[in-house]
């Protein structure tokens, strides 16, 4: 051999043992026994990592573990796949599950960079976005009696930004009773504090990037679906033929985070209602929007289907923008920064 090829050569792996922690797979592709195996593993005869843009260990494995956490206790069994942020997520889910001439049915609350792929984005491939307001079963009921093209019912709760929730079980009834699918973003309750598929909900989306990374270190999302069969067939070649895969490097920085997310939840929980309540107190403020206040218009249905209510909450002052702005500008522990979940406050 020459020293060229020694020195461009790949070295034997020596590990004897199992790694303590998860590695990082930094590695594009994976190498075949010979030829024939690359033909069992290519013809879907034999099961094994190939080129990362299709799967990776470090991905799989923080997939797995969210899917365990969003099935736990329970028999449920999920699918998940990661992605390089929470809107290639939910762009994945849509892609994957809806054609031209289908119908998403929605809500006006939602996090404002989904309502723009929605309206702006989505709509380019002939799918046709409608919004109502899902807080009521009969105006679903309405919508998907009327129209046999709505095949997905997507929404959000706690909604980003207005906190507003919905009874996941009374949505998931109705639209089951149409034969349609229902998907989530369980992003600001987190499967610590809500399990959606025990609700009845199809599939789940999350930004990873917030409270299940955990510490503002990362971009990446998950989708997460109950129909395994439907998510190897439809969801799984989109992600992979449209490369929205997860990097390894960042799928690993949320499985670090997952081994904390039950501690920072209950941290971001207790903190959030303390100051909630002091807030409500506050001579200057109006309205304390925080769905684990008594007063919160939607403090039941929170109650009912979270464990805890979250560490995301808005106020309002009693004065103008000039005195919010004056406000904003005195907070001493806050990062005024447009990203949540991590441990800064
Ligand atoms: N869903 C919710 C509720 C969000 O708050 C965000 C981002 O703020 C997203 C989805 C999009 O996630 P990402 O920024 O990881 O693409």
């Amino acid at each position: 051999m020459h020293f060229d090829s020694l020195s461009a050569r790949e070295w034997k792996d020596p590990r004897t043992t199992r790694p303590h922690v998860l590695p990082i797979y930094a590695t594009t592709s994976f190498d075949f026994d010979d030829i024939e195996h690359s033909m069992r593993v290519f013809g879907n005869q034999e099961a094994a990592h190939t080129y990362s843009r299709y799967g990776n260990p470090s991905v799989d494995a923080t997939a797995a573990k969210i899917a365990a956490m969003e099935t736990f206790d329970s028999d449920i069994e999920a699918m998940a796949i990661m992605t390089n942020s929470g809107m290639a997520a939910i762009d994945l889910l849509i892609g994957g599950l809806l054609k031209s001439g289908d119908k998403l049915l929605t809500q006006h609350t939602l996090y404002g960079g989904t309502t723009e792929l929605l309206t702006k984005i989505v709509t380019r491939n002939g799918i046709q976005i409608v919004m109502a307001d899902l807080s009521e079963t009969s105006v679903i009921d309405d919508h998907l009696q009327n129209d046999p093209s709505i095949r997905l019912v997507y929404f959000e709760t706690p909604a980003n930004p207005t906190l507003s929730c919905i009874d996941i079980s009374a949505v998931t009834e109705i639209v089951q009773k149409h034969n349609r699918w229902t998907a989530i973003d369980n992003t600001f309750a987190t499967p610590f504090l809500q399990q959606p598929f025990k609700h009845g909900v199809d599939f789940i989306i999350h930004s990873t990037t917030k409270y299940l990374n955990g510490h503002g270190t990362g971009m990446a999302g998950v989708v997460l679906g109950k129909d395994i069969q439907l998510m190897k067939d439809q969801v799984w070649p989109h992600m992979k033929l449209t490369g929205c895969n997860c990097s390894p490097f960042e799928a690993w920085l949320v499985y670090q985070g997952l081994k904390t997310l039950p501690l920072r939840m209950h941290k971001h929980c207790t903190n959030a209602l303390f100051l909630a309540y002091k807030l409500s107190e506050h001579p200057k403020i109006s309205y304390v929007n925080y769905p684990g206040l008594e007063t919160h218009a939607n403090y039941a249905i929170a109650r009912k289907q979270m464990s805890a209510f979250g560490g995301m909450m808005s106020f309002e002052l009693k004065g103008d923008i000039t005195d919010a702005i004056s406000a904003m500008n005195k907070f001493k522990l806050c990062s005024l920064a447009p990203t949540l979940g991590d441990v800064d406050t």
